[in-house]
């Protein structure tokens, strides 16, 4: 069992504790399942090592492509080791099919598969419900300036075709994911987490919901998906250290 520091910051999937290191802090991932901004919330045994586990997974990954994160290295069945971050109060959701929200706001149809990978921007709000905003939203109350938008963007792209390829071999379609970025010094990295909490994933064949849906609508077999994705990733889940 890791040594936890004081708790710094605890949200609704997560817990950040502080080191002895200045400048780290470890991620501790809990069983909480919420939605509906917190509406609706239980607990599932076992979802904070699959996130864990998940995450350490894709953030190795993308940093072998070139995306740096702020995890530092996974240490524990539910815990990793991050850079701590400023991080900036805006969400990067990449959508490559219509589901959730945008099929709401716009009246498109869930499945509909888009053109080319769509950015959306959201404020990161609790309060507000994290409502969509633009570049010049970000820039007027200075959460983001337009060059760190565009990098961000750039990222989150990046970030898209890795997954894709990643989970296409697993034979899983990625419909969408929510992103979160911090600084890092003078760098930009990718924050928070990439998991099937904040990612929608498509069986290919079957279309079966392999993320949050399940729980979002009822549909049941929460960890028994989550397990699913990693087995089908080859993500070995038994934390050895
Ligand atoms: N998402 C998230 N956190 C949020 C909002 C969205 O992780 O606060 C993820 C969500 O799981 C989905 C993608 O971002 O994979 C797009 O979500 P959408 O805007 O469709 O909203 P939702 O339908 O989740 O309300």
């Amino acid at each position: 069992m890791m040594e936890l520091g004081e708790l710094k910051y605890e949200g609704k999937g997560k817990r950040l504790y502080s080191t002895d290191i200045p400048g780290e802090l470890i991620q501790q991932f809990k069983n909480d399942a919420t939605a509906f901004d917190g509406k609706k919330h239980d607990v599932i045994a076992g979802k904070g090592e699959l996130n864990c586990a998940i995450s350490s997974f894709f953030f190795e990954h993308l940093q072998a492509a070139g995306v740096h994160s702020h995890m530092i290295a996974r240490v524990g069945s539910d815990t990793m080791r991050v850079h701590e971050l400023k991080m900036i109060p805006v969400e990067v959701v990449v959508r490559n099919v219509a589901a959730g929200s945008i099929c709401k706001r716009l009246g498109l149809d869930e499945g509909l598969p888009l053109e080319r990978p769509l950015t959306e921007l959201f404020y990161k709000s609790d309060p507000l419900g994290d409502p969509m905003i633009n570049t010049e939203h970000a820039q007027l109350f200075g959460w983001a300036s337009e060059r760190e938008i565009v990098h961000m963007r750039q990222m989150a792209r990046k970030v898209n075709t890795v997954l894709i390829d990643l989970l296409k071999s697993a034979g899983i379609q990625l419909i969408d994911f929510k992103l979160e970025f911090g600084h890092l010094g003078n760098d930009i990295v990718l924050g928070d987490e990439v998991t099937p909490d904040g990612c929608r994933l498509w069986d290919i064949d079957t279309g079966n919901r392999l993320d949050k849906d399940r729980f979002r609508r009822d549909l049941g077999g929460l960890s028994e998906a989550y397990t699913e994705v990693a087995n089908r990733l080859h993500i070995n889940l038994e934390y050895k250290g």
